[in-house]
């Protein structure tokens, strides 16, 4: 490892590797007893009824919008502050995603916005719980029952956040996790989707697995080789292997969200002096669990800030280019630079500082100091 200070980085433990080894060294590397042990165990820590693991962040919300039957002709109201997946979920099913725009001051949905953009063919909202901070869900809620419409959330940043006494996967009718190794606790690639809905969850297990049920009434008519293919799925699978490493993660969460909250806090007290660099707003009534540490460059010095950082070893980066600016959707779905002012203005400002459970005081300080002596050298 080059001595680079990461924006994120996991953490494995030895323990963690011994448990691996051992579901290595036993009879089930796929569809096994972990697969089970590891979704418990999730729907315990975050209180949701259910929980389906899928083979990454991605699958998680794949899986939801298949599961709750988006379709050509559908359109999905997506927030423009996220990663590409998010909106490529709705794509998959041959819907349309419909990009709403975010608040100044979070940089989280907008429910202004998002009235706005409701037609006759909304089927469905996502909210993004961006950087780990949770959104306005009493609003969203409200305009989701209005509507008729199915909430979701893209929880990829907010596992260990609450929001008015709920926890992250409490918060939609479906909330998706990531388990990518930047995320809050990792199984290499790896994704969850928690729900209260039954139904739900018994359609997304089927879809995760190539859209085949075994019906146990049938296996004993037919014979233990009958199975039947019901829909159209894919093999969103996660391994046993993996499971295992999330089952030993998720018991370091609390510990890891406390240690980014203190990070979080560090900066904040720095960069809330600060007439050029400005934290996040915190909305009220939620706990973030700081999967990014966000701040707004005000200056117009963002691209040298972050240059500036890079050469001196901090691994700073900007999440994220807002999505309806990409190539693929100004071609396939005309969206065009204007539409979301709020994210377009905000992508020219923002950068995500290092922030990890690991991260020591020494490394903190060398970040803070380097931007003190950016700011001294540009004055
Ligand atoms: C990480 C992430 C994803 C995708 O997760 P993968 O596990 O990498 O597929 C989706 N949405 C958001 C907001 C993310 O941060």
């Amino acid at each position: 490892m080059s001595d680079t200070i990461p924006y994120g980085r996991q953490l494995i433990s030895d323990e963690d590797i011994d448990e691996v080894v051992r579901v290595l060294r036993s009879d089930w590397l796929t569809t096994g007893p972990q697969v089970e042990k590891f979704e418990e165990k999730f729907s315990q820590i975050t209180g949701a009824k259910y929980a389906v693991a899928v083979s990454s962040g991605t699958a998680a919300l794949h899986v939801i919008t298949a599961a709750i039957g988006i379709q050509p002709g559908d359109e999905v109201i997506v927030p423009t502050m996220t990663f590409a997946a998010t909106a490529n979920s709705v794509v998959y099913q041959g819907a349309t995603p419909v990009f709403a725009d975010v608040l100044p001051e979070t940089l989280l949905i907008d429910p202004a916005s998002v009235r706005k953009k409701i037609t006759k063919k909304t089927k469905a909202l996502y909210a993004v719980d961006y950087a780990g901070q949770p959104c306005n869900y009493q609003e969203l809620r409200r305009i989701a029952n209005e509507h008729g419409l199915i909430l979701m959330d893209d929880a990829c940043h907010s596992l260990g956040s609450e929001y008015q006494g709920l926890r992250a996967g409490q918060f939609a009718d479906l909330n998706a996790f990531s388990f990518h190794p930047v995320k809050h606790i990792t199984t290499g690639e790896g994704g969850m989707v928690t729900t209260d809905n039954p139904d739900f969850a018994k359609r997304m297990k089927t879809f995760r697995n190539h859209g085949i049920t075994t019906n146990h009434r049938e296996r004993e008519l037919q014979g233990a080789w009958f199975y039947e293919m019901v829909d159209l799925g894919f093999n969103y699978r996660l391994t046993d292997i993996q499971c295992a490493l999330g089952i030993r993660q998720l018991d370091k969460l609390s510990d890891w969200v406390k240690k980014r909250k203190q990070i979080a806090h560090a900066y904040d007290e720095v960069f809330q002096k600060s007439d050029w660099i400005k934290p996040l707003g915190i909305q009220e009534g939620s706990k973030n669990s700081y999967h990014l540490y966000v701040v707004r460059v005000q200056s117009g010095q963002r691209d040298a800030l972050h240059k500036y950082l890079r050469a001196h070893g901090i691994g700073a980066n900007v999440h994220y280019i807002p999505v309806h600016l990409h190539p693929y959707y100004k071609k396939n779905f005309a969206t065009q630079f204007g539409q979301c002012p709020v994210a377009e203005k905000a992508y020219g400002e923002i950068l995500s500082l290092p922030i990890f459970p690991t991260m020591t005081d020494a490394q903190l300080a060398k970040v803070i100091q380097t931007i003190h002596q950016f700011r001294e050298r540009a004055s």
